[in-house]
């Protein structure tokens, strides 16, 4: 069979994507969303359920973006090691962003639960492996300032003991956290979106923001929001566009670093193969910058990812991908050398140049971006967040007011010319450290 340059998790929906909720756009809206993806379908859904008119601007289908494309891993903790972070911003305000991490998941849960979302989502952990030795000794002292810091358990799982995770020999140990997640991500965004639109939100795919300006009329502020639909004003706008943010949102766009990222999947395998690689079914990725991640689907097959390429997604970087892919998963499961590839597809992670997601207001409208690899769960958390603000409640949010550097030229959304040398950087950083 060749292998198909598709969205795997695409193939596995059974419920039809909503289309827009409506012909006409409104003339104004409370609130106007700018991205369909986890971020701005959960903060539709919450602005809808409290009875605010709401509108999602998507620019292609709703979930089109990373949010149906991603490894579907609902991961607990901050992208960079606690250490680092607890240098940059102090213990109480790493205390704070912990402890949301580990709401993030619950957010996910309740809302799969509540909208009762069929996206297979269940509790079966993740784990870290260890690439070197010195990986390996680093895990202990996480485990330990986590449950000091935090009051998290990670557990350690040495190499003897490691087969009882995974069926590789090439690791040094490994490091469980068992309230991690999964679920089928692409599932999960047409349920969200469902569920925005059962709350009373309006919905507009195929229509594309083009600008948004603010204008005060009788004394009151608003933004004027047009897009290849139509205009509208909204009394408050919503940034959710993630790595997709384009020119019509610049003092965004400039903060954001698009990263390509690419996932292969198997064929389906035989269920005792799937078990020898997996036996506890768990979210694992490498300890690695230039990282692999992996997990079983829910019909056994492997899905495999990893940054193939950095550049975003095109068809020459997708293709590319695929044998690239094939052989990183070879190296950790030769089992698989004879199993075929069936899919590869590739999307685009919104990174920032501090790694850390960020939140708050820049030119008077809210936003939320810089989820990395963690966003299926905290682009959930976040959306509900910014709805509450956009209501006035209280900022709680342990990331907004932290310094937000812009991305250096060349590493910018839209102008993405240095991508393989940061590449490059991760991929000797790896061999060194
Ligand atoms: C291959 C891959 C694997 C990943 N794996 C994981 C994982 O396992 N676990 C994890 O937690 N995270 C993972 N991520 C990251 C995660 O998918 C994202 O962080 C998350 O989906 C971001 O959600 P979002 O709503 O912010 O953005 P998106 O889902 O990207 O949605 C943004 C939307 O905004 C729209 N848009 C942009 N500009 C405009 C405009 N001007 N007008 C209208 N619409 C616009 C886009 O069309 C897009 O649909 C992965 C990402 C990729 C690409």
């Amino acid at each position: 069979m060749t292998i198909r340059e598709k969205n795997y998790w695409l193939e596995t929906v059974t419920t039809p994507v909503p289309a827009s909720s409506r012909q006409e756009l409104p003339d104004s809206v409370d609130v106007a969303v700018v991205g369909g993806g986890y971020c701005g379908l959960s903060a539709a859904r919450t602005l809808a359920k409290r009875g605010v008119s709401v509108a999602v601007l998507e620019a292609e289908t709703l979930g089109w973006g990373a949010s149906s494309r991603n490894g579907g891993m609902v991961l607990t903790g901050l992208k960079l090691p606690a250490p680092t972070v607890i240098k940059r911003y102090g213990i109480e305000t790493v205390r704070r962003m912990y402890a949301a991490s580990l709401e993030t998941i619950d957010c996910v849960a309740q809302i799969v639960r509540e909208e009762k979302i069929d996206c297979n989502f269940s509790r079966c952990g993740h784990l870290e492996v260890a690439c070197k030795q010195a990986h390996f000794d680093g895990y202990e002292e996480t485990a330990a300032l986590t449950q000091r810091e935090f009051h998290h358990e990670l557990r350690i799982i040495p190499k003897s003991e490691l087969h009882a995770e995974i069926g590789s020999d090439i690791y040094f140990g490994g490091m469980v956290d068992e309230a991690s997640a999964g679920l089928n991500p692409a599932r999960y965004v047409i349920g969200l979106a469902h569920a925005a639109q059962r709350a009373g939100a309006c919905l507009f795919d195929h229509t594309r923001v083009t600008s948004v300006e603010p204008e005060t009329k009788n004394g009151a502020r608003k933004f004027r929001v047009r897009t290849s639909r139509g205009t509208l004003t909204a009394r408050e706008v919503i940034l959710a566009s993630g790595a997709y943010t384009t020119e019509a949102t610049p003092a965004l766009r400039k903060k954001i670093i698009p990263i390509g990222s690419y996932i292969i999947a198997t064929e389906v395998l035989p269920g005792d193969l799937a078990h020898e690689l997996s036996p506890r079914g768990r979210m694992i990725y490498d300890s690695k910058h230039f990282l692999y991640y992996y997990r079983l689907t829910p019909d056994n097959r492997m899905l495999f990812g990893g940054r193939a390429a950095f550049f975003p997604e095109t068809e020459n970087t997708v293709r590319q991908s695929a044998e690239i892919l094939r052989r990183g998963m070879i190296s950790v499961y030769p089992q698989l050398r004879d199993t075929k590839v069936e899919f590869v597809w590739g999307g685009t992670l919104d990174f920032t140049l501090d790694v850390m997601p960020h939140a708050g207001k820049l030119d008077g409208m809210y936003f939320a971006a810089g989820f990395a690899g963690h966003g299926v769960a905290a682009a959930t958390w976040f959306g509900a967040k910014l709805a509450g603000l956009t209501c006035g409640e209280p900022n709680d949010i342990p990331f907004d007011g932290i310094k937000f550097p812009a991305a250096p030229l060349g590493l910018r959304s839209g102008n993405t010319w240095a991508l393989p040398l940061a590449g490059a950087y991760y991929k000797i950083l790896d061999w060194l450290t």
